[in-house]
């Protein structure tokens, strides 16, 4: 799925080898402390690429969408490279195409550094005159880490107030979008301020040759990254439920009663969900069978056999049955929860409309699912109509995401939700600036 090169050399089998949880990449323990908080357990595909590339101090070309955790993968091991510094100064500049763009990664900063006392401000355009001089404040009083979009970084250059002479990362995000809006004069202009000894990191979405000129003419001997995301096929109809988890199995129940289906294949996660699951749709009186690591051999092939053969229309399993499964003519997929890598989504929904035909896949998205579905919705770069659940399964929550956003587990984060202009304040074990 992935490819990691420099040199022609292939790192990818190392890497998720070895890599499989944030606590293997050496990072300070106070980073590690803000990614327990936030609920990240395991690196992504392009985090467990970059970051240890970028923790190399090497130069990075990676072609990544958003919504594959892209930001992190550059965001985590600069940080931790600023909270091991022992003098604190400019030390990255990262520029975006939009101003929203900038404020989201603004906000994955401050989401990371709770504990860190690591500060960044996001310099955009279109805000009034306040919003100038407090950005110019903030960068006269210091700062770790400035996200801009490349018209107003040269406007507060051509101020005079940014002192570049101790950056050592440049970051430069959705780099094909920039070119595409005409920001590349622009971007070797500001790049003429920073020191020649930098590490520079460029993503992209695409890697059109205009990108490769220009990865030529600003990275040195950078190594490559390229993670391909599969798209869902064209036939599959995708709808979702945001749903509380009682209302989950009646609304199986309702779904399957309102219309007949031949073939039915429901994923939940875990192999618990499953057997519960299968318990208590045939307590409902839905003839389903679940497939799971309890049975041997000889159940398995059987239960599968009867689902093939449509002596059997109901199946649950977990993801481990969206890679292996083969079956023609499934025509509904329900997901009884959000699967927690995108990719297994699309390995997920990918059971129907097998073959060019067509088929219905439809998640349930509860409370806490609710990011997760919307970064499988950045991914595939496509919103997934939510249908109303049916009244008589009483109120149902709203789809909210956004204000899901780096969530502190047991504790309301204090930036949740929020969006956030310059935060001068300093934290309490915010080191004074220089
Ligand atoms: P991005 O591709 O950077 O736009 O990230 C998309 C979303 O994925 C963001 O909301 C991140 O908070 C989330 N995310 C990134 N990395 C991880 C991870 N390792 N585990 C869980 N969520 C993640």
């Amino acid at each position: 799925m992935y490819l990691a090169s420099s040199n022609g050399l292939n790192h990818t089998f190392l890497l998720n080898t070895y890599i499989l949880t944030f606590h293997d990449f050496s990072f300070n323990p106070r980073l590690v402390d803000g990614l327990d908080a936030m609920g990240f357990s395991k690196p992504t595909p392009i985090q467990i690429q970059s970051i240890p590339v970028i923790l190399n101090k090497q130069d990075l070309i990676a072609c990544a969408q958003t919504g594959t955790g892209k930001t992190a993968a550059y965001v985590l091991p600069i940080l931790n490279n600023i909270v091991n510094s022992e003098k604190r100064h400019l030390n990255t500049v990262i520029i975006a195409p939009t101003r929203e763009l900038a404020q989201q990664i603004d906000q994955q900063i401050e989401g990371f550094s709770y504990f860190l006392g690591v500060s960044s401000i996001a310099i955009y355009g279109g805000g009034d005159g306040a919003t100038w001089d407090q950005q110019k404040r903030a960068m006269e009083g210091g700062v770790d880490i400035i996200i801009a979009t490349p018209g107003r970084l040269i406007a507060q250059i051509a101020m005079g107030t940014i002192n570049f002479d101790h950056v050592e990362h440049l970051v430069l995000d959705e780099a094909d979008r920039m070119l595409d809006m005409g920001f590349y004069e622009d971007i070797i202009r500001i790049i003429k301020e920073l020191p020649v000894k930098r590490q520079t990191l460029l993503f992209s979405a695409t890697m059109p040759p205009k990108i490769r000129s220009l990865a030529n003419r600003i990275l040195q001997s950078p190594m490559e990254i390229n993670i391909a995301i599969s798209k869902p096929a064209e036939g599959i109809l995708q709808q979702a439920y945001v749903v509380y988890n009682e209302q989950k199995e009646k609304l199986i129940d309702s779904l399957l009663k309102e219309k007949s289906y031949t073939s039915v294949l429901i994923f939940a996660s875990t192999k618990e969900n499953v057997k519960k699951l299968d318990r208590n749709l045939n307590r409902l009186g839905l003839k389903a069978k679940a497939i799971h690591s309890d049975l041997d051999q000889t159940e398995r092939e059987h239960v599968l056999r009867e689902f093939k053969n449509k002596q059997l229309s109901i199946l649950i399993g977990t993801d481990v049955l969206s890679r292996g499964i083969d079956v023609e003519g499934i025509d509904l997929v329900i997901n009884f929860d959000v699967p927690p890598d995108p990719e297994d989504y699309i390995h997920r929904i990918g059971r129907t409309a097998r073959a060019a035909s067509t088929g219905t896949a439809i998640t349930f998205v509860n409370d806490m699912d609710q990011r997760k579905f919307f970064r499988i919705e950045s991914l595939i770069g496509k919103e997934v109509p939510k249908i109303q659940v049916p009244t008589e399964l009483g109120p149902a929550p709203a789809y909210s995401p956004e204000t899901k956003n780096h969530q502190m587990k047991g504790q309301g984060h204090k930036n949740s939700g929020k969006q956030k202009s310059w935060k001068g304040k300093r934290r309490p074990h915010q080191k004074p600036k220089p």
